[in-house]
């Protein structure tokens, strides 16, 4: 099979849909790899590394898309791309088509593009596992920029997360102990904060509770325990997620104005509408915004702020998979495997995934 690789175009977007150890892999066994020129860059990937494995670096992303099979992308394609993509073409990426511009299933539907989507290749568990490492990163990013935030030059009351012997530690409150709130309560404990996790399963608490042995206090989540949690935190990360849903406001405006001035909350769920009243998305040229004195960070696209992290994360998730359609075939592919039967969202001009199809008013 032909594979291209194209370079992002989305603004600020640095990540790259592939690897050089996926570009091995797939040459190694006989497919073409056409990766774009400086299509790794921004991952800190030179284009000689992909030579090295037998890539062609082709100079036009017209190119690319035209030649290839398969693309394998990161993110869902935007304006100049619709004109790229080509009759009956593989394009293998995020899409989350029930989000945005609608121009772009009409396309995909028009030029009988198949799009797997990466967020809708799910698990016979339901787990989502090319979601999962942009959680992770954003889990341990979320403490990072939190503590920043919380330094007195970026409007926070000017507390460190570790404390000092003799002095107290920060206080911090995760809601939602899934990926992103494990992560968030490993650096946050690995920092020397002093960590409250609150989720509604307790099974996942029971959890949590056996891998901090202790350093981190396990609550049940209700009205309750989120107001007296929040109330006394320094720093507040919001990480609850309801599979398929908009997240459920769970820290009021009028808590938000109990919190002591300089606090800081950082809203991981803010892409799924956000779990915290104040919350509205901002973007990495503009992170912060400030009410009732108390700091909001809710960038929508965290990992887009460590490419190179972020990029070998996705990659190491989604080659198995590319590799998969490259040596079977998609009919092939998709039959040896429900997970992957799972990620496509559109097939020979049809909407092949329910919620994408009633999203978008569109019969399924
Ligand atoms: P997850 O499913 O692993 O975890 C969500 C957790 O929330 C679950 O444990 C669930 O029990 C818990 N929960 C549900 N309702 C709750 C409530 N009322 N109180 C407390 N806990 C509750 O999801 P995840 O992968 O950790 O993702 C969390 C959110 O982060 C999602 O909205 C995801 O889209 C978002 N996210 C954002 C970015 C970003 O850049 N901003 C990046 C990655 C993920």
């Amino acid at each position: 099979m032909i594979v291209g690789v194209p370079k992002e175009i989305k603004t600020r977007e640095y990540r790259v849909g592939m690897v050089p150890a996926g570009v091995r892999a797939l040459t190694m066994a006989g497919h073409t790899v056409l990766v774009e020129t400086n299509a790794g860059v921004g991952s800190g990937i030179p284009d000689s590394e992909y030579q090295r494995v037998g890539a062609q670096i082709i100079s036009s992303a017209d190119e690319v898309w035209k030649r290839s099979e398969m693309v394998v992308k990161v993110k869902e394609p935007i304006a100049p791309e619709y004109e790229r993509m080509q009759p009956g073409q593989i394009v293998y990426t995020y899409f989350h088509l029930a989000g945005v511009d609608p121009e772009l299933t009409k396309t995909l539907l028009k030029k009988k593009v198949t799009a797997v989507a990466y967020e809708t290749l799910q698990l016979d568990d339901g787990s989502l596992p090319l979601l999962k490492p942009m959680s992770e990163v954003a889990g341990k990013m979320a403490i990072q920029v939190g503590a920043a935030c919380l330094e007195k030059a970026h409007g926070g009351k000017g507390i460190l997360l570790g404390g000092v012997p003799g002095v107290r530690r920060g206080r911090v409150a995760v809601i939602g102990g899934g990926v992103v709130g494990l992560c968030a309560a490993k650096v946050a404990v690995g920092m020397g904060a002093e960590v409250t996790i609150l989720d509604v399963n307790l099974e996942r608490l029971t959890y949590l509770d056996d891998v901090f042995l202790g350093r981190a206090q396990t609550l049940a989540s209700d009205t309750e325990s989120i107001a007296r949690t929040v109330r006394e935190s320094d720093l507040v990360i919001g990480g609850v997620l309801i599979p398929g849903g908009k997240a459920p406001k769970l820290v009021s405006r009028e808590l938000i104005g109990e919190m002591e001035p300089g606090s800081v909350v950082v809203d991981v769920a803010v892409d799924q509408g956000g779990c915290i009243e104040t919350c509205k998305p901002t973007t990495h040229d503009n992170p912060t915004f400030t009410v009732s004195d108390v700091v909001h960070y809710c960038v929508a696209n965290m990992p887009g702020a460590v490419p190179q992290t972020s990029t070998f994360a996705l990659t190491n998730t989604t080659r198995p998979y590319s590799r998969k359609i490259a040596d079977l075939g998609l009919v092939e592919a998709i039959k040896s495997d429900r997970a992957l039967q799972r990620a496509i969202n559109t097939y020979n001009g049809h909407i092949t995934y329910e919620a994408v199809a009633k999203d978008m008013g569109y019969d399924y």
